[in-house]
């Protein structure tokens, strides 16, 4: 068994720490690592792209998903795979896309691992079709602090399985997974793009998207003021049998990593602006599918002074207003934000922390700067009021209370399942001291 120290840091760089880091080679090695573990104890770290605390352990230890990455059976017939947790998304795409398969969640990037994917119960661009990924999946392994491996699905040790899929790492290892690839229906996407100018046009937009599309997300101009609150790029697709289209020009994708200016300049009102009156007023193109997945990952732009990520989601009914509400207060406060997109989503209450409502997220970054972590509490404290939840997985500011709050009895159930299944808190993470704290003093 080897240990080394190593600095870890979510993809925020908000938040980091020095931990005892491991990498096991085999399932097998998973529960004998786990005996070595001792203060603040161990969380899983898959390809490391939450934003904030959820894969980072301060004096503790992280488990390094990485090598565990091994493809057990895939069934023909089926579309049922069955793979170990280190196997990331653009690898199952890359294996079974040109087979006609498709994982039933797409997302902005591929780099996540399968196993962080499903403690984050990921939402994609399709979340109005097919709710998240974990509904795809048929059962999970999961490796308990004691070390004992426990089959974990909707009908077998329930409870356990509602916790682990979207719990962060806090619950216990998934070991080894069987998930259900999607037939896909049609090889390429007809992709259409077009400009909305306020909110109220693209709400009643998104009510046929939500009908027709098979994907849909949104960029959103934060810096729009007044009556041009919400006014937007809205993208949607469908799968479609016509050939792809070839462009006269197109630009380049860059897979580089580029620096914290370009992110400066994201946030910029002229620069959305432009981009907004660049965006086509109405477009339509077709693509291959995989060329159309995993958009963030043309361009990787990271920034030294840390970003934060705030995503909320909001019922059908308060969305509209809830969502008026945050703009017009990032748009009055000038603080921009780097980035926000809206997609659609589902009912889907399989997992007690990583549940969605039928409505719509979104979810928006900021650049670190001073003042922001009270402007964003308090954004977490409209979402609150507005009857909308803060996704957990890439929430850097929340606390206790507003857990609470938002999530009530689902929350308590999650408790009761880590407490029956991970008595001596051996999954933990600063995410999960910094959550979960009161529960802790309770303890002792
Ligand atoms: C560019 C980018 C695009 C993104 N796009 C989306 C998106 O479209 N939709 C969306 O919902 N989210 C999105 N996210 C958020 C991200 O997908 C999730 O946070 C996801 O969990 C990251 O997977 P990972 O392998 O990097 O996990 P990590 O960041 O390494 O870990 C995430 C959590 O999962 C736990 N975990 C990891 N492996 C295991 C395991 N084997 N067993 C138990 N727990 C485990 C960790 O302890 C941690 O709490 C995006 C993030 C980035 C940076």
């Amino acid at each position: 068994m080897h240990w080394y120290e190593m600095k870890l840091r979510g993809r925020g760089r908000t938040n980091s720490a020095v931990s005892q880091v491991c990498r096991p080679d085999r399932v097998a090695d998973v529960p004998k690592y786990l005996e070595q573990v001792g203060h603040n104890g161990v969380v899983m770290r898959g390809s490391g792209s939450s934003y904030a605390d959820q894969a980072v352990n301060t004096d503790g230890a992280v488990m390094m998903s990485g090598r565990l990455d091994c493809v057990r059976s895939f069934d023909e017939q089926t579309g049922e795979l069955v793979c170990e947790p280190g196997v990331t998304l653009q690898t199952i795409t890359e294996l079974y896309a040109p087979r006609g398969f498709m994982l039933a969640t797409a997302t902005g990037s591929g780099r996540h691992t399968l196993g962080g994917a499903i403690a984050a119960n990921i939402v994609g661009v399709n979340g109005h079709q097919k709710t998240s990924l974990a509904k795809s999946v048929n059962w999970i392994d999961v490796v308990l602090g004691d070390g004992s491996v426990k089959r974990a699905s909707l009908t077998e040790n329930a409870d356990l399985f509602r916790a682990v899929v979207g719990g962060q790492g806090l619950v216990g290892a998934i070991v080894l997974i069987s998930i259900t690839l999607a037939k896909r229906p049609r090889e390429n996407v007809l992709v259409e793009r077009r400009r909305v100018a306020d909110l109220n046009e693209l709400m009643e937009s998104l009510k046929s998207v939500r009908k027709n599309a098979d994907f849909c997300s949104v960029w959103i101009d934060t810096a729009a003021r007044a009556d041009a609150v919400g006014r937007a790029v809205l993208t949607s697709a469908s799968f479609t049998g016509e050939p792809v289209s070839v462009p006269l020009f197109s630009m380049p994708k860059f897979r580089l990593p580029l620096p914290h200016f370009a992110l400066h300049l994201a946030s910029m009102p002229f620069v959305k602006n432009l981009r907004y009156r660049f965006a086509s007023k109405d477009g339509t193109r077709v693509e291959k599918y995989e060329s159309f997945l995993y958009p963030l990952d043309n361009i990787r732009v990271f920034s030294q002074k840390g970003v934060y990520q705030l995503q909320a989601s909001f019922s059908e009914a308060e969305g509209p207003q809830a969502i008026r509400r945050i703009l017009t207060e990032l748009s009055q406060s000038r603080i921009g934000a780097c980035r926000a997109v809206l997609v659609l989503t589902k009912e889907d209450d399989l997992s007690y922390l990583g549940s969605t409502l039928r409505g719509y997220t979104i979810s928006m970054d900021f650049i670190r700067r001073k003042g922001l972590e009270d402007f964003l509490k308090h954004l977490i404290t409209v979402v609150g009021e507005h009857n909308g939840r803060v996704s957990v997985q890439d929430d850097a500011l929340m606390e206790p209370r507003n857990l609470v709050l938002m999530y009530k009895q689902r929350l308590e159930k999650f408790v009761q399942a880590r407490d029956l299944y991970d008595p001596q808190k051996k999954f933990d993470s600063d995410f999960g001291r910094r959550l979960f704290a009161k529960e802790r003093k309770d303890e002792q």
